[in-house]
């Protein structure tokens, strides 16, 4: 089995949407196709993979240093015993004179090709990949059957709280009964006045959580969660810089409410020295590390493996977005929740079509590999801009 070629386009997701940090005006993603000499049902057999979003493209990463990495690697070293690609030895070339430490962006260039090489190796499988990466990794309770959250509410130019309200009560229309919502950090007031409105909304059987970006006002910290404590958020999220892990723990020991972040860490070791030093609690709160931004499965099983052997479960694993992918990763591992932007007309949010979520549950699909073909919009996306 040999790659022929590797594309990369960079798709431009601009919206006028924000958060409490950043405003998405020049948002953009990375998609990547591995094609292969391997031929199946006619045609080349290709791999894809799609950013997660919030992050921006990876282009002058995977043109400059990855993509020629993996194209110059000798074939034979990037196969399995099998003789099929192997992930893992994948990333082992692309990772070829890289100094440790230090991560930036990196991992999530890297994570993409080991994605896409994933994709091939369920495809050629002939199976779902959360399948494949159960019986690779050994794990003790994968399932079918996964539990999804809606993530929504972002600020928008002149929107009201009638807004924020119609788009929570959307999500809950298209089955998801725990929704994210954006606060703003910054008066505890006007939070409330969000986290009120997102709950009449969500309805008797729904959940609201909120997301803080990192942008939690130490000043008003104190009577800020008091509030959210009191509004029973399901649980609040980065809500001190993500690398601040002494700020993080003060928090932690002030609050009952679960608190959850790890979306802006992208390796193990920062994953491990969140775990060390972030005060967080097993039994309550959640890690929201995303594999597609940190270097791939195979360091995300570190991850779990280093969080194991310290007392948590899978269960407290929540990946931050990651869409097709990263839910076909909570399905193998048994982790807590996948992330979703519930609007399927976008291609980066919903599920594939033939799947629908209900009651905050959904099962993952028959389809071999990611599954990338069977979300219409999405693949339009990708065969157009990766002309495959
Ligand atoms: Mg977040």
């Amino acid at each position: 089995m040999r790659i022929v070629a590797v594309r990369d386009a960079l798709v431009p997701l601009g919206s006028g949407m924000r958060n409490a940090s950043i405003a998405f005006d020049a948002m953009t993603a990375s998609a990547l196709a591995l094609v292969t000499d391997r031929i199946v049902d006619g045609k080349p057999l290709v791999g894809y993979a799609f950013d997660s979003i919030g992050r921006y493209g990876k282009s002058g990463l995977l043109r400059e240093r990855f993509i020629p990495r993996l194209l110059a690697a000798p074939s034979d070293s990037l196969l399995d015993e099998h003789g099929v690609l192997d992930p893992a030895r994948c990333v082992q070339a692309v990772m070829a004179n890289e100094k440790p430490g230090g991560h930036g962006e990196r991992p999530g260039a890297v994570a993409l090709m080991e994605a896409a090489a994933w994709d091939c190796v369920a495809k050629l499988a002939g199976r779902p990949l959360w399948q494949v990466l159960a019986e690779r990794y050994g794990t003790a309770a994968p399932t079918r059957r996964i539990r999804v959250y809606g993530s929504c509410g972002h600020f928008r130019p002149g929107e009201t709280l009638d807004g924020l309200a119609t788009e929570v009560r959307r999500a809950r229309d298209s089955g998801y009964s725990l929704v994210k919502i954006k606060v703003g950090g910054r008066s505890v007031a006007e939070d409330e006045r969000r986290v009120c409105a997102a709950r009449d909304a969500a309805g008797a059987d729904g959940r609201i959580a909120v997301d803080a970006n990192g942008m939690l006002d130490p000043a008003i910290a104190a009577p800020w969660l008091d509030a959210m404590a009191q509004h029973e958020v399901a649980w609040v999220e980065e809500p001190t810089a993500p690398l601040d892990y002494a700020a993080l723990a003060v928090v932690a020991a002030r609050t009952p409410v679960p608190l959850a972040t790890g979306e802006n860490l992208f390796s193990f070791d920062d994953a491990r020295n969140l775990r060390r030093y972030g005060g967080l609690d097993p039994v309550r709160d959640r890690i929201q590390v995303d594999m597609l931004l940190a270097y791939g499965v195979a360091e995300y099983a570190r991850m779990l493996d280093d969080f194991t052997a310290h007392g948590w479960p899978h269960s407290a694993f929540w990946p931050h977005a990651g869409h097709l992918f990263a839910a076909h990763c909570v399905g193998a591992f048994g982790l807590g929740a996948a992330e979703a932007a519930p609007d399927a007309t976008l291609s980066y949010g919903g599920y594939w079509d033939d799947t629908r979520v209900e009651n905050g549950l959904l099962e993952l699909p028959d389809a071999p590999g990611v599954g990338f073909e069977h979300k219409a919009n999405l693949h339009a996306l990708l065969a157009h801009a990766l002309e495959t």
